[in-house]
């Protein structure tokens, strides 16, 4: 019975493919973090679950990965003692994209080869990296648990075709052999992928063993060193980074680890590692990335931390851990209270989980502050990518508002200038004598913002007000109302009060001009009785002869247009 079987790729496959081949040739080293990365994936999934079913380890305890390079026919291998694949399975996995991440990528590409190489490095490029550097690649894979004839043979060029095949395979796991380019025969060398293991997979927390020769000691009368066969010898330090204390760990190491978890080719911007013990009994390891990934904005996307249980890992995109606004974290959680068998339902109503989570947010808001507070500029720079994401803050977790604010940064009519980089803390320092109340006005753009007749009141003081452009700022400012005991003024709303910044004359003023020319307010107030609910007097304006302002309880101008936007 023939059981080779031809398949065609994917058609998102080929175009991955296409571009991967095309656009990360300066790059081409990555496919060995991937294909170390999948190996230490299946091992984990194994060790995860055999705790449920040992019987799964009982042919070979051992999980590791070995790497072996066969120079004269070019060739690399990559062979765990993983999970492994069953047929249906290899088709799945190595024949489609079936994570929707991958379709969304695909579906942001633009075509500029450009754009298009950096969108694929904010992105795990997986498996298929393989063909960057080989002309054909064979798997060959049998299932943990599965007899030693249910292994399975794939071979592939990657051309948009791929062949299956049953395959007698003495050992579970994986085995992938890469024949390499004549043009790439340089990764066909010990040194060169040992040292590639070594920058990409360190933290990798099972081990990654190559063969390594070794000499006897001269016998006497002999002159050399005789060589014995090679061993396989340990090339990664296969101990879980988080694990190790902070002082023993390097910059470099926790970029690694930050790069394997995010599927980020960049690095993190900050991160902060600690070990809680007591009450609850965890470690906590948090990133923030330099760069937003491109869906961001997909609130469908998969977010969250990585579960870990007594180090062993227990699952991905653990959304319990943050807030919906802290989104752009990532990281892992090691808990030591948690059972092995945790499940997603269980997480949703486990007070350990609010408890952790809690813990964690403060943690991630205090990072934020010492950035801000030691290196303002990679603080701007954080803001940059993420303050939209940030302002959702105030209105999704009321307990740490205040914390929040401080956080948040503005635009104002201090510098004039568009870039939002103003603290409130900034801003109250600036406050003049009198003020106790932060102003800011709302509009569509920046430029609106600052040309708005509103302000001049406030310039011929010197009053600083905060210019807030960006869609969610009215909706934040519902949520805002005070900071450090001082509320927040929308200058747009109709009986501002400029309390003691206006002095007393100014008052009078006001109210007898009000009266003097009661009767022009009289007429105008029926001329535009549609339009309009009331007409006044105001000091407010300088320049302009007459403005239009909101009622103190009224919707915004902003909100308006989104409620009207939204149907309502
Ligand atoms: P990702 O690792 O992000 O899921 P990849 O393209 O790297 O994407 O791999 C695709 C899938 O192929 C994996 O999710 C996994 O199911 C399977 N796979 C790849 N390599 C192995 C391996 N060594 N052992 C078992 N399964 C593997
Ligand atoms: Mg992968």
């Amino acid at each position: 019975e023939n059981t080779q079987q031809s398949m065609s790729f994917q058609t998102e496959v080929k175009q991955l493919l296409h571009l991967m081949i095309h656009s990360l040739y300066s790059n081409k080293e990555i496919f060995m973090r991937e294909l170390v990365s999948n190996a230490s994936d299946a091992c984990d999934k194994l060790r995860f679950q055999s705790l449920k079913d040992d019987s799964l380890m009982a042919e070979n305890s051992d999980l590791r990965i070995r790497i072996s390079v066969d120079k004269e026919a070019n060739t690399i291998a990559i062979e765990d003692t993983g999970i492994g694949m069953t047929r249906d399975e290899v088709v799945q996995n190595l024949g489609t994209i079936a994570r929707s991440g991958t379709a969304d990528f695909l579906k942001n590409l633009t075509g500029d080869e450009r754009k298009d190489s950096q969108l694929i490095g904010q992105f795990g490029v997986g498996f298929y990296s393989s063909f960057i550097v080989a002309k054909a690649v064979d798997v060959y894979t049998r299932k943990a648990g599965h007899a030693a004839e249910e292994g399975v043979h794939w071979h592939s060029e990657g051309e948009g075709e791929f062949t299956i095949d049953d395959a007698i395979l003495p050992q579970r796991g994986t085995k992938i052999v890469l024949h390499l380019k004549a043009e790439e025969s340089e990764f066909a060398d010990d040194w060169r992928l040992k040292s590639l293991v070594k920058k990409y997979s360190d933290h990798i927390s099972v081990p990654v063993q190559m063969l390594e020769e070794k000499f006897a000691a001269p016998e006497e009368g002999e002159e050399e060193a005789k060589p014995q066969e090679p061993t396989w010898e340990n090339v990664n330090s296969a101990k879980a980074l988080w694990t190790r204390s902070r002082s023993d760990v390097k910059d470099e190491e926790y970029q690694e680890l930050y790069r394997h978890i995010s599927h980020d080719y960049g690095d993190a911007l900050t991160w902060s590692h600690n070990k809680v013990e007591g009450k609850l009994d965890y470690t906590s390891l948090l990133y923030i990335p330099k760069k937003a990934p491109y869906d961001l904005w997909n609130r469908e996307r998969v977010r969250g931390l990585k579960l870990y249980v007594n180090r062993v890992f227990i699952m991905d995109d653990v959304e319990q851990f943050l807030p919906m606004y802290l989104r752009f974290v990532k990281g892992i959680v090691d808990s030591n209270d948690l059972p092995l068998n945790v499940s997603r339902e269980i997480l949703q109503n486990d007070s350990t989980i609010e408890s952790i989570k809690s813990a964690l947010v403060k943690r991630v808001l205090d990072m934020l502050e010492k950035l801000a507070k030691k290196k303002p500029e990679e603080y701007q720079e954080f803001w940059q990518e993420f303050g939209q994401v940030l302002k959702e803050g105030p209105a999704e977790d009321m307990a740490n508002k205040e914390k929040v604010a401080g956080l948040l940064r503005f635009a104002t009519s201090h510098s004039g200038e568009a870039k939002q980089d103003v603290a409130l803390v900034d801003y109250i320092e600036r406050m003049k004598e009198g003020q106790d109340k932060i102003y800011y006005v709302c509009a569509d753009s920046h430029q609106t913002a600052k040309n708005s007749p509103h302000l001049e009141v406030f310039r011929k003081k010197g009053i600083e007000v905060l210019l807030l452009s960006d869609r969610i700022d009215e909706w934040l400012m519902s949520y805002l109302q005070e900071f450090d005991g001082k509320s927040f003024v929308d200058v747009a709303r109709g009986g501002l009060d400029l309390g003691d910044i206006e002095s007393e004359e100014e008052k009078q003023a006001q109210e007898k001009a009000n009266d003097e020319h009661k009767d022009l307010i009289g007429k105008m107030k029926t001329l535009f009785a549609e339009e309009v609910a009331d007409v006044r007097m105001t000091h407010r304006l300088v320049e302009s002869p007459a403005c239009i302002v909101v009622g103190d309880d009224d919707m915004g101008a902003q909100m308006r247009r989104i409620m009207e936007a939204a149907g309502q």
